[in-house]
C-alpha cells in the first residue's frame, strides 16, 4: 500500500495530450475576458433554473436548460478563439477538423453532465442512433475494462487520479478507436456546435500525428490547452454537484447512462412535447403540412381530383 502511494506521488506521470497545462498569458486573458464573463453569466443562469436538482427523478430538464448550455459553450468557444489568436494558435490543428481528426482517436474525458445531456438530446434523434449507441456501448466497455484491469479493490471505488485510471486511459488511447461522432469520410465532428469543452480547448502545433500515443515521437507532441478560467470551472463543478446525476467524466458511458435514465427515450424539457419513438427505437417524423408529398396530404389531393 505504502509502495503504491509512493509510486503514485513520485512515479512517472502518465499524461495524455489533454492533460497538458498551458499557461495563459495576461494579454490573452484580457482578450478573452468579455467572453469568459459571458460563459460565467450562462453558468449562473443555469444554476438559477428551477428544479435543476430534480432531473434524475422527474426525467425532465428545466425549461431553457438546453439553450443555456449552448449559450455557455458558444461563449467558451469565443473565449478560446480570442485567447488562441492572442497566443498565435489560430493556425493550430483542432479535434473534429480534417487537420486534427487524429485527435478524435482519444475519447473525450473530463466531460460534464450538462454537456452530456445536450449531446444526448441531439444524437438520440439521429436516424443512425442505434448504430451510434452500439458503438458507444462497445467503446465504453473497453474504457471500463482498460481501467479495471489495473485496479485492485472495490470496482465501485476507482479514484480519477489513481494510477489505474491514468494507465487505463493510456491503454484505451493506444487502441486508436475513433470517436463515434467523427464523420470519417469528411474528417469532421458531427456534433461540432455542441462538442465537449475538452475537444474545444486543444490546439496542436507541428506534426499532429505525434498526438497518437502509439507514435514513436508522442512525447514531443506540442499541444496547448485553453481551459475555461478557474473561476468558471469552479462554478461549473459546484453546479454539477447539485445535479446529482451520478455521471462520470467520460462522454461515452455518460450517454449510455442518460439513455438508461430516459428509459430508451429522450429527456425533454418541462413544457416541451417529448419526441415520439417507433417500435424500432427511431424518432417518428412529424407530419409536415408544408410538404405536398406527405402521405396524408397526398390522399386529400387524390380525393379532390376524384371530385
Ligand atoms: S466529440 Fe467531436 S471533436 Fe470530440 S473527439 Fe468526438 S468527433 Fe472529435
Amino acid at each position: 500500500m505504502l509502495l503504491g502511494l509512493l509510486r503514485a506521488l513520485f512515479g512517472p506521470k502518465i499524461r495524455l495530450p489533454s492533460d497538458h497545462v498551458t499557461r495563459i498569458s495576461g494579454a490573452a486573458k484580457k482578450a478573452g475576458a468579455a467572453d469568459a464573463a459571458a460563459a460565467a453569466a450562462a453558468i449562473d443562469k443555469i444554476g438559477a433554473l428551477p428544479d435543476i436538482a430534480d432531473i434524475a427523478t422527474t426525467k425532465r430538464l428545466p425549461k431553457g436548460l438546453d439553450a443555456l448550455v449552448r449559450e455557455m459553450l458558444a461563449a467558451y468557444e469565443r473565449y478560446v478563439e480570442a485567447v488562441a489568436k492572442a497566443m498565435n494558435l489560430s493556425e493550430a490543428a483542432r479535434p473534429g477538423t480534417p487537420e486534427g481528426a487524429v485527435c478524435c482517436k482519444i475519447a473525450p474525458i473530463g466531460v460534464t453532465a450538462l454537456e452530456s445531456m445536450v449531446i444526448f438530446r441531439t444524437v438520440r434523434l439521429w436516424r443512425d442512433f442505434p448504430q451510434v449507441a452500439q458503438r458507444l456501448a462497445s467503446l465504453a466497455e473497453m474504457q471500463i475494462k482498460d481501467i479495471q484491469k489495473h485496479h485492485v479493490g472495490d470496482p465501485e471505488k476507482v479514484a480519477m487520479t489513481s494510477k489505474a485510471v491514468q494507465q487505463g486511459r493510456l491503454d484505451y488511447a493506444r487502441r486508436g478507436e475513433t470517436c463515434p461522432f467523427l464523420d470519417t469520410t469528411r474528417g469532421r465532428c458531427r456534433i461540432w456546435e455542441i462538442r465537449p469543452m475538452v475537444c474545444r480547448m486543444q490546439h496542436v502545433r507541428g506534426d499532429v500525428s505525434r498526438y497518437d500515443p502509439s507514435h514513436a515521437e508522442h512525447a514531443k507532441v506540442d499541444v496547448k490547452n485553453i481551459r475555461l478560467p478557474i473561476r468558471q470551472q469552479a462554478a461549473l463543478m459546484q453546479l454539477e454537484k447539485r445535479l446529482v446525476l451520478q455521471m462520470t467524466p467520460f462522454l461515452f458511458p455518460n450517454l449510455l447512462l442518460l439513455l438508461q435514465l430516459a428509459e430508451g427515450q429522450s429527456l425533454p424539457e418541462v413544457g416541451e412535447a417529448p419526441p415520439r419513438f417507433g417500435n424500432d427505437g427511431l424518432v417518428v417524423a412529424k407530419a409536415n403540412r408544408q410538404n405536398p408529398e406527405a402521405k396524408k396530404f397526398q390522399k386529400e389531393k387524390e380525393k379532390q381530383k376524384r371530385r
